[in-house]
């Protein structure tokens, strides 16, 4: 199979929403009146975010995620993505799987692929989505870094560490129940990216980012990019970590302490972490019913910078947590 035949097999189908898709030099995008768009590109590369074996259906899936959580994080609604691909050889065992993963979330989220690039190579995938904002009266509502406010509560959708939790299991630091090893394992391959919770948090969070990276050093970033600091409970933090699970599954196995690490700076999370006006308490929590979303609120921005962290009865933790940096 040479390139163009595989693009063709796997990789080309009817577009709705682009004017043009695959198969000539440039993809065409027609934005609706009073937008912007919103665009973002991840790569996974093997070795650093999968390992060699792993499951062609999961990465398809995993690497659109990424993507789309990046425009849950702005509350951008998904329109297109490029695919750029780098194959070891033109396989379709690997293939036929990875492109149904892709397209499965993709249609799931009425995101079109468009175009892309296909080459020999390590395997590695880039992809690049783009999402649309509307513009009001000149103004962007696109969910950003920089808006938070001393006074804000702080949040985080879903649950926190279990991708971690995974992958210590996988590296053999702990010891999961094969039960758990699973659910933790879903988190880590097919992560939900949290468009709808974006979209509905659109005019009520003042700031926003996706936690891929750990929530510390994500969190980090909205209060660098707002001149803020923040104080967040640790005693409700965590409490996210496998929710569902935690009482019989993973106390007894592994300590608070390092639970709280995996929440913290656990990584791979892709949930949103996310401030907002204590005001608008309550339009935090319908739109996380529009989105069936869950949200917990864990803390407050504060006009002194920095991020600390509190126990139950308020006292400061010191330890430290380090969050994830490629080239630390
Ligand atoms: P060019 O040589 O102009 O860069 P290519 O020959 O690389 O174009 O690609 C031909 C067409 O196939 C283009 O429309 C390109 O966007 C599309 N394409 C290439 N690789 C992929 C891919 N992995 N997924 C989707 N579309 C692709
Ligand atoms: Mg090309």
């Amino acid at each position: 199979m040479g390139e163009f035949e595989l693009i063709a097999r796997y990789f080309t189908r009817p577009t709705a929403r682009a004017a043009l898709g695959v198969g000539d030099d440039c993809a065409l995008l027609q934005p609706a009146p009073g937008t912007q768009l919103a665009i973002s590109s991840d790569m996974l590369v093997q070795g650093r975010h999968f390992f060699a074996d792993a499951d062609a259906f999961l990465l398809g899936h995993k690497a659109l995620a990424v993507n789309l959580s990046d425009l849950a994080a702005c509350g951008a609604r998904p329109l297109a993505f490029t695919l750029a691909l780098a194959l070891p050889e033109a396989d379709d065992a690997w293939l036929e799987p990875f492109s149904r993963g892709l397209f499965a979330l993709a249609d799931a989220h009425g995101c079109e692929l468009i175009g892309g690039d296909t080459t020999q190579g390590p395997l590695n995938i880039c992809i690049t989505v783009f999402g649309e904002v509307p513009v009001v009266n000149g103004k962007s509502r696109a969910l950003l870094r920089s808006g938070a406010r001393a006074g804000d509560d702080v949040y985080v959708s879903g649950t926190l560490g279990d991708a971690r939790l995974a992958l210590e299991a996988l590296r053999g630091t702990v010891a999961l129940p094969a039960g758990v090893l699973a659910q933790a394992c879903r988190r880590m391959e097919q992560p939900t990216p949290r468009v709808a919770l974006g979209l509905a948090l659109r005019g009520v969070a003042t700031a926003a980012i996706d936690v891929s990276d750990g929530l510390l050093g994500d969190l980090g970033h909205i209060l660098q990019a707002s001149a803020v600091g923040a104080t967040i409970d640790t005693s409700i933090a965590i409490g996210l970590i496998a929710a569902c699970a935690r009482p019989d599954w993973v106390n007894g196995i592994i300590s608070s302490e390092r639970q709280l690490d995996f929440v913290l700076a656990g990584g791979d999370d892709y949930e949103l972490a996310f401030t907002a006006p204590a005001s608008a308490r309550q339009a935090v929590q319908a739109a996380a019913q529009q989105a069936q979303t869950p949200v917990t609120r864990i803390g407050k921005i504060e006009a002194t910078s920095g991020l600390r962290l509190i126990d139950a009865q308020g006292r400061a933790l010191t330890r430290s947590f380090a969050s994830f940096d490629h080239f630390a």
